[in-house]
């Protein structure tokens, strides 16, 4: 036998839960995630491995990556490819399971990765693979890119994903006892165990169904991850039928998916017993887009260990023991010692500044505050925010200079949100006099860390309700640095005025501009002058934001929940 071979069997002993998910970042320099999505996944399944839920996730492999961001001086984003070696810390599955897309056998393996926290155990993660020399090379590039192609290379991935997904852990051996959709892209598992649990024909009435619906839906878990009704796939059933031979007849799918289009939200909703958003303010946003369906709420959380900084790791290693395992004991963090904390902070922040001389040239002055913006570039993230009025935001600097950092990628095929990257790049020439401003290229999990703990403000400007959860204020918790924010997302539950951090404008939707104004009264009234003139005062709303909200917005709590609500029950 192998040693991929032996290496799966130490898993299949005990029952688990099979976790979907498109994207999984599983580390930093892994490129098999783009944003808030795949981070949340890996932090779930490190939660998972450090807490003891028996959990195995499925995933692609995406050998071409997502893509590397170049940015020119004029910042144009161009894309390139970010190949990686599976086998540099992956090894083969023994398995190959086979499926018919586009009336082509194509043949599935897979990796082995193993999300390992603690010494006993860990999470598998199974990285499915079509590159294989039995394939068509049409084939063999299905899971080639993350997110890459068009409509119908998304479908092949996803049947790959939820189908394949499903054959390779039965062939594997794998003991199930539910399967957690991350987001829409794997509902196509449901019509893989709508097939395997069918009624005999013989055993049938006439005019009965053969899918036994309640079954897979007891089996199933599925969380919805936005309320942009565009990034909800849906598929023409022309396409299903060309690409999904496979497919069960289509009039049951029909009832479950939709009649004019496969609507993989709705075939997520209708198998699943139990359907959750990632945040309150998005279950309640969800339950009006999707009437009739009981949407749960289970607010994100980030990985305690992996979104703090080395500073803060120590300090918290010596004050507060236990907090990686507990990040609930950081609630006691009010009684840290203000100068312990200001310099685990300017450590971070020397970090950070380094980081932007060397990545961008531009120097920094560590006695001056940040802001710092990090986040996918789309229209509703609205990164330009920040800039609507220059004249404004000169005079504030002028008044009490700041620095600004940012950082993120557009889609390839996002032309709105490539522009946005091109107009940030004119305001940083237009402001070069007046305010010290950097544009980071290539944004992933290690510069996230780098940014959400050096700045001295996390800002996040999303355009209501439409930022499900937002996770990167969390990461900046952990960090002692506070949020200032419109209040969507998590930020409805997170922000306690003046205490973990503070709100831009009032929670109800308004225009862009008012929000604008909001954001400017807030940093020339509040924010700014507490940095300034107040140090005591701004340590204790960085203890605050370490200690309501790093203290409860963590994946330990998160996977909690989902293991009493949503798995055992
Ligand atoms: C955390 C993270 C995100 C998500 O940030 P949001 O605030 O939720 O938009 C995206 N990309 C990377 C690399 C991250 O680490």
């Amino acid at each position: 036998m192998s040693e991929a071979a032996a290496s799966t069997e130490a898993y299949t002993r005990k029952s688990r839960i099979a976790y979907f998910s498109m994207e999984i970042a599983l580390e930093s320099d892994i490129p098999t995630y783009s944003g808030g999505l795949g981070v949340l996944a890996g932090d779930s399944l490190r939660a998972a491995a450090d807490i003891g839920v028996p959990m195995v996730a499925v995933s692609l492999v995406f050998r071409g990556g997502h893509f590397r961001q170049e940015i020119d001086a004029l910042g144009r984003q161009t894309e390139h490819d970010d190949d990686w070696d599976p086998a540099r810390c992956a090894t083969r599955l023994h398995a190959t399971v086979a499926l018919e897309i586009e009336g082509r056998l194509v043949w599935v393996g897979g990796w082995l990765y193993v999300l390992s926290t603690r010494l006993d155990g860990g999470v598998p993660v199974l990285l499915l693979d079509t590159d294989l020399p039995v394939n068509d090379p049409r084939d063999r590039a299905i899971t080639h890119t993350l997110y890459g192609g068009g409509e119908a290379d998304r479908m092949k991935q996803e049947i790959v994903l939820g189908v394949g997904g499903i054959a390779m852990l039965q062939a594997l051996g794998f003991k199930l006892m539910g399967y957690h959709m991350n987001e829409g892209h794997s509902a196509f598992l449901t019509l893989a165990l709508l097939r395997r649990f069918a009624h005999a024909r013989e055993d049938l009435r006439p005019g009965e169904s053969p899918y036994d619906l309640p079954q897979v839906r007891e089996l199933c878990v599925f969380t919805t991850h936005t309320p942009v009704e565009a990034a909800h796939d849906k598929f023409d059933y022309d396409m299903v039928r060309r690409l999904y031979g496979d497919v069960l007849d289509l009039g049951t799918v029909k009832l479950l998916a939709g009649e004019d289009r496969l609507n993989m939200t709705r075939l997520a909703l209708n198998l699943s017993d139990y359907v959750n958003g990632v945040a309150k303010r998005h279950a309640e946003v969800s339950r009006q887009m999707f009437p009739g369906y009981a949407v749960h709420a289970v607010t994100n959380g980030v990985h305690a260990s992996t979104w703090t900084s080395l500073p803060f790791a120590a300090l918290y290693d010596q004050q507060i023991p236990g907090w990686c395992h507990e990040p609930e004991l950081l609630a006691r963090a009010d009684r840290l010692p203000d100068e312990a904390v200001w310099a685990a902070h300017a450590h971070a922040k020397r970090m950070l500044i380094d980081a932007v001389r060397a990545r961008s040239g531009k120097r920094f002055d560590p006695e001056r505050p940040i802001l710092g913006f990090a986040r996918r570039m789309t229209a509703y993230k609205r990164p330009d925010l920040l800039f609507s009025d220059l004249a404004r935001l000169r005079a504030l600097a002028g008044e009490r200079p700041f620095q600004i950092v940012m950082a993120g990628k557009a889609h390839p095929r996002d032309e709105a949100g490539k522009r946005l990257i091109e107009m940030l790049h004119a305001h940083m020439r237009e402001l070069e006099a007046d305010i010290p401003m950097a544009f980071l290229p290539d944004y992933d999990m290690a510069l996230a860390l780098l940014m959400v703990s050096g700045s001295d403000v996390w800002l996040n400007t999303p355009l209501r309700p439409l930022e499900a959860s937002g996770t990167s204020g969390m990461k900046a918790a952990f960090n002692g640095v506070p949020q200032l924010s419109v209040l969507d997302g998590w930020w409805v539950e997170g922000c306690i005025e003046g205490i973990t951090g503070w709100a831009i404008g009032e929670d109800s939707p308004t225009a862009n501009g008012e929000d604008a104004h909001a954001l400017y009264d807030k940093l020339e009234q509040v924010v700014l002058p507490l940095w300034y003139d107040n140090r005591p005062a701004w340590i204790a709303v960085m203890k605050g934001a370490i200690s309501k909200n790093a203290a409860y917005f963590n994946s330990h709590r998160m996977m909690r929940r989902y293991a009493t609500e949503a798995y055992l029950s």
